[in-house]
């Protein structure tokens, strides 16, 4: 499953999109694509969120690590 950014609608068309995502952690390239709503995509609030997106994103492994600590 890709993973979305922002909010899409049940009926709103998807636009996939691939992004460098590295974990911020073990700096790790995260494979695979990512998602957002068509009229979504693009916009300043977009690129805004996918900005936090990368800066605070972590991989399954760090993202575990970091529960149990
Ligand atoms: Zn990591």
């Amino acid at each position: 499953m890709p993973m979305i950014i922002g909010k899409v609608s049940n009926n709103e068309k998807k636009v996939k999109f691939n992004e460098e995502i590295r974990c911020t952690n073990c700096r790790k390239q995260v494979p695979g694509g990512l998602q957002a709503g068509e009229a979504y995509y693009q916009t300043k609030s977009f690129k805004i969120e996918l900005e936090n997106f990368k800066k605070s994103y972590l991989c399954g492994i760090c993202r575990d690590k970091k529960r149990r600590e």
